[in-house]
């Protein structure tokens, strides 16, 4: 058994963990396939954060339920792992590892176990303080690299299944953050992206005590690194050193993800956010007032047990009043073991989507007009692909904003000629509800970010 497969489901966090999970088994001698019936170990990191997400592990297992997954040993690994646990052997018979992200440290322990022809391997003790802190990482993207400074949380959201699937929150020591970086650095790497289930959680827990603010800081001084992400915040833990930090140093991007999640204080409550709306105003009116124009982008749950449509107008104002950049819009899901399952007043769902399609047009009316702003600056991108189809680049802006756009003396790829990697200057011609469209700049006028 020396070929894996493994194919990942959810967030940025699983999308790194699968690198880390690869990195370990290449490490011990694995080779990686790109398709799974070329695969003897065929592994699934799951997520779980939606019913929806939940279902697409196990359809992806019933297709090997038979013939086709003989001779094959699958694996289920990530937060669906974790909440179901030995119920899946059950399910997947023929299913022979279950093991949740707070395990991977024992990754080799579990293979070695299943070398030797055990069927019924787990990994799903959630009492750890250890982070998967290692230095086999396979890495997807060879311009941007994910570091995770913190895993699991500690808060109690009412309709996630996180602190369950993922354990206590637990931080990575600065020295060992700051010493990923620097090798990033060093492997030509110019961009990284900071992760955590709540990243601004963050408390170093050596004797330095540093804070998320003072770490970020810190991962921005790093020679050779030119843009610094991070994602995702609280409002709980969202502090105005974050924001000063961002101010201060241009290679900190200025761009900051902070979920919501309701405009109701209400709601904000029944979903133990441990926020209210003007504690949530505070942070903005923080990032509003910037010397940078950072870029605010959120989560909004729509269809909450309980939300009354004057609840949901709450939410329709708060957008309106703080314009946002992006969001990602969802309709409440019910999740096991979760706080709100036991809660009454569950929404129709017919009248989830009719707030979630009514969000979603106020949403888009807002980043026509915020993108719009753009049309004849000059935004610097760093350059991440090329679409066939359009014959256009790719970039990225420090804002996270999507920025295609064509180059005269480059129109495509030729051979080892490439713009991907490269950081550009590129004049803004259109804008659309989504994305930017220009062409290279030949000069600098202003900018906004
Ligand atoms: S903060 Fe809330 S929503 Fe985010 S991971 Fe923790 S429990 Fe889930």
């Amino acid at each position: 058994m020396k070929t894996f497969y493994i194919e990942t489901f959810g967030c940025q966090m699983n999308a790194h963990d699968s690198e880390k999970v690869a990195g370990t088994l290449l490490q011990q001698g694995y080779t990686q396939v790109e398709n799974p019936e070329e695969a003897e170990l065929i592994l699934y990191n799951t997520c779980s954060i939606r019913d929806k997400a939940e279902q697409k592990v196990f359809s992806r297992l019933q297709q090997f339920k038979r013939e086709s997954g003989k001779g094959k040993v699958f694996g289920v690994l990530g937060c669906v792992a974790q909440q179901e646990g030995e119920k899946i052997f059950e399910r997947a018979p023929h299913v022979s590892l279950v093991a949740g992200s707070a395990s991977y440290t024992k990754l080799p322990q579990l293979l070695v176990q299943l070398e030797a022809g055990n069927r019924r391997v787990t990994g799903l003790s959630l009492d750890t303080g250890e982070t998967f802190d290692t230095p086999f990482t396979r890495r997807d993207n060879p311009h941007r690299a994910y570091i995770t400074i913190i895993e699991g949380c500690d808060k109690a959201c009412a309709y996630c299944v996180v602190p369950m699937t993922r354990g206590p929150e637990r931080s990575r020591t600065s020295e060992s953050v700051l010493r990923e970086a620097r090798s990033l650095a060093e492997l030509g790497y110019s961009e990284v992206q900071l992760l955590g289930q709540n990243v601004n959680s963050y408390r170093d827990p050596s004797d330095t005590q540093w804070d998320f603010a003072r770490l970020l800081r810190a991962v921005g001084e790093i020679d050779g690194l030119r843009r610094v992400r991070f994602t995702t915040s609280h409002p709980r833990d969202f502090v105005k050193e974050m924001v000063a930090a961002i101010d201060q140093d241009e290679r900190l991007c200025n761009h900051v993800h902070l979920p919501v999640q309701s405009g109701s204080s209400d709601v904000l409550s029944r979903m133990q956010r441990l926020y209210s709306r003007d504690q949530y105003m505070r942070c903005i009116e923080w990032m509003k007032r910037a010397k940078r124009d950072i870029a605010i982008t959120t989560d909004i749950i729509v269809g909450f047990p309980g939300e009354t449509e004057a609840d949901f107008l709450e939410t329709v104002s708060l957008i309106e009043q703080i314009e946002y950049d992006s969001m990602f819009i969802f309709k409440y899901s019910k999740r096991p073991n979760t706080p709100a399952l036991r809660y009454d007043d569950h929404i129709p769902e017919e009248e989830k989507t009719r707030r979630f399609l009514f969000l979603q047009e106020r949403q888009r009316a807002i980043q026509i007009r915020r993108n719009s702003r753009y049309v004849g600056t000059t935004e610097e991108v760093h350059v991440e692909g090329y679409n066939l189809a359009t014959h256009q680049w790719i970039g990225r802006t420090s804002q996270n904003k999507t920025l295609n756009f064509i180059d005269p003396d480059l129109p495509e790829p030729r051979g080892a000629r490439t713009l991907v990697g490269q950081y550009m200057d590129v004049l803004v011609t259109r804008a659309g509800p989504n994305s930017l469209a220009g062409e290279r700049a030949t000069n600098r006028p202003a900018s906004i970010s």
